[in-house]
């Protein structure tokens, strides 16, 4: 039988080529911001502490924020021709984000990537953005969104998986998944905690990695 074979994706910085939230963030809030995430790379607080008061810290309306993601996201422009690899060879692909929503669909409806996504929610309410986390795993407070969950939920349905990231969200799955593709700072994490890696840059060199072991 065929090994049935699934690639979970981090979105921020690994699909896209710079970190939109981040880029939202230096443009639209205080440079405090940055002190929040320091916190969060010390693992002082999770994800979901710190995207609430960063965020906090954002008064700007939604059309105002997609003008400026519109204007500033880029793609790896490899990314979509791996969209067809995988359907081509029937392997899942899914994207499992510490984003927002709002964002995120927007720029996938943009790309025209049609891919099932597990993010983050924005509300915008009378000037500021209110977060809330419909792919929380019950058990921890850290994450918003945990992509441990989904890759554990493949591997009982038998999927083999891989993991595609490149920061700190995407650790547990590359603790976990069996096969991960890292750069950034997911790299050094990796390197730290001993878990072994294949370096990436851009979807291609995935697809080329996947392809040979098909
Ligand atoms: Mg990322």
């Amino acid at each position: 039988m065929p090994t049935k074979r699934a690639v979970l994706s981090d979105f921020d910085g690994t699909i896209t080529q710079t970190d939109v939230a981040e880029a939202i963030l230096d443009e639209f809030a205080p440079a405090t911001w940055r002190e929040i995430e320091d916190l969060y790379r010390d693992r002082k607080i999770g994800t979901r502490e710190s995207m609430v008061h960063q965020f906090a810290l954002v008064h700007a309306r939604e059309e105002e924020l997609l003008r400026f993601v519109d204007r500033t996201a880029a793609v790896d422009e490899t990314f979509r021709d791996f969209v067809t690899f995988c359907r081509s060879r029937g392997i899942i692909l899914e994207i499992v984000s510490e984003g927002l929503d709002f964002y995120v669909r927007y720029l996938l409806r943009k790309w025209d990537i049609d891919v099932p996504v597990r993010t983050n929610h924005a509300i915008f309410e009378e000037g500021h953005v209110r977060i809330e986390y419909p792919w929380e795993d019950a058990t921890c407070r850290l994450c918003g969104t945990c992509k441990l969950l989904r890759l554990f939920q493949l591997r009982a349905l038998g999927y083999r998986t891989a993991y595609v990231g490149n920061g700190h969200s995407d650790l547990c799955p590359a603790i976990e998944a069996d096969l991960v593709f890292a750069k950034d700072e997911l790299a050094n994490l990796c390197r730290t905690e001993e878990i072994d890696f294949i370096p990436f840059e851009r979807f291609a060199d995935v697809q080329r990695r996947l392809g040979a072991s098909a």
